[in-house]
């Protein structure tokens, strides 16, 4: 394999380049490629941008070549480390066991200055030659699952089972993987490194980890943040914002029978619900309503004291979300009036409690930012499609604050996140994800 000058290009660019070779001619697995986003993309290759042709000469440099070939090649080590990952159990608030393995794992592998912050974050540091601006690299060690979950990772060929395998094990062992080769293959960039493992990505921990670090003395050194997150490639550069709240509809409650007469909180809720579900959303920008969760009551010949429901609004402008987050409010309230008018002779109370359980900011990282076209040159320079996203990840914060952040994926094939079904497959060429990811670093660091 000729891979050391041009390790990405080993197999397409003869067949595009080559005039000889008709269509037709190809075997019927070729022409299915050649008819593949992947594929097609280069051709007809269009002329580089400078900064394009930077990124195709980073490529080359002697180290990153080395780093890519080492990547390819100790696939197994990263793969190992995911499934390690992946089987120490990491619920929101309680990753606290795999935190402690991720920061051995930054130890020895020689990253510096490896710490735990005080809300959960393992951060280490890795020096550049000279000086330079400031990434934080992170993938996020909780996973949505609950305490008990049997996360065993189980593996059949090249495709691992397990809840977290891909969401977010995948990220934190590219993390690592990138880690390994910049410390091992001594790559001279400039700047400095932040490696992360953050706490509280999913839901419940909206985001707590990274809205730390940028709450922390850190973040005005930090000018960059890649967050990797998921599989398969894309580059999430648009932000979802979320508000999430709690619900709850509260009365004196009584016998269904005896006590009949007076509001029922489910009642109210079931109203509420009704309006919810009829609220208009705009699709550009995309909006969207959800509730997730209800509960209540305590017998079905009983009046609830009490009904909850989980609501979630989402929007990636934060003037689209105030504005659903505005008429939520007011259907919410307007289910009390409701139901208390259906019962006017009735003198028991009932009211609506409002929890806030997530509020995630919405942002943009431009798609003309240097962080962007860096990723979009990356994927030119590797031949692999990774289209632009819209999303609600870590990178929701420092998007929020201003700060030039993405997220990438980390690769590979994976299904089913969230659920206990999850899988990831990393084919022939799940190396390519770490490799994609050090690159696009090492684009935006610079190296001598
Ligand atoms: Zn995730």
């Amino acid at each position: 394999m000729n891979s050391s000058r041009h390790p990405f290009r080993q197999s397409v660019r003869p067949l595009v380049g080559v005039p000889s070779v008709r269509p037709l001619a190809l075997p019927a697995i070729l022409c299915w490629a050649m008819a593949q986003p992947t594929f097609a993309q280069r051709a007809p290759a269009a002329r580089a941008t400078p900064l394009e042709a930077g990124i195709d000469k980073l490529a080359t440099h002697s180290t990153l070549a080395s780093a890519f070939a080492a990547l390819e090649r100790d696939n197994a080590w990263t793969l190992e480390q995911q499934v390690a990952l992946c089987e120490i159990p990491a619920p929101p608030f309680k990753e606290q066991a795999r935190a402690a393995a991720y920061a051995r794992m930054f130890r020895e592998l020689g990253v510096q200055q490896v710490r735990i912050d005080p809300e959960g974050n393992v951060i280490g540091e890795i020096r550049g030659v000279r000086p330079g601006p400031t990434l934080l690299l992170e993938g996020h060690l909780d996973t949505v699952f609950p305490e008990g979950t049997n996360v065993k990772v189980t593996r059949t060929g090249t495709k691992f089972d397990g809840p977290g395998i891909g969401d977010d094990c995948r990220g934190l062992a590219v993390v690592l993987a990138v880690a390994r080769q910049v410390i091992t293959q001594k790559i001279p960039f400039a700047g400095r490194l932040l490696v992360a493992g953050n706490v509280g990505e999913e839901g419940p921990g909206n985001l707590r980890g990274t809205r730390a670090i940028f709450a922390s003395p850190l973040k005005d050194s930090i000018n960059l943040f890649i967050s990797v997150d998921g599989t398969g490639y894309g580059i999430t550069n648009g932000g979802v914002g979320s508000n999430r709240y709690r619900v709850h509809y509260k009365g004196p409650g009584g016998h269904s029978y005896g006590a009949f007469g007076m509001p029922n909180p489910m009642h109210a809720m079931g109203r509420a619900i009704a309006k919810i579900a009829d609220l208009e959303a705009s699709t550009t920008p995309k909006v969207t309503f959800n509730v997730g969760i209800v509960s209540g009551g305590t017998s079905v010949n009983s009046i609830p004291f009490e009904a909850t429901m989980d609501v979630d609004l989402r929007s990636e402008t934060a003037a689209a979300l105030a504005e659903i987050d505005g008429r939520l409010m007011k259907a919410l309230h307007a289910a009390v009036a409701e139901e208390k008018a259906r019962w006017p002779k009735s003198t028991a109370a009932l009211s609506v409690v409002i929890d806030t359980i997530g509020l995630r900011p919405a942002g943009t990282t431009p798609d003309s930012s240097l962080i962007v076209r860096t990723s979009l040159a990356a994927a030119r320079t590797m031949n692999i499609y990774a289209p632009l996203q819209i999303s609600s990840t870590d990178a929701n914060v420092p998007m929020a604050l201003g700060v030039p952040a993405v997220t990438l994926d980390g690769g590979g094939l994976g299904r089913g996140a969230h659920s206990l079904d999850e899988s990831y497959d990393d084919r022939t060429d799940g190396f390519k994800g770490p490799q994609y990811v050090l690159l696009v670093v090492m684009g935006l660091l610079g190296v001598k």
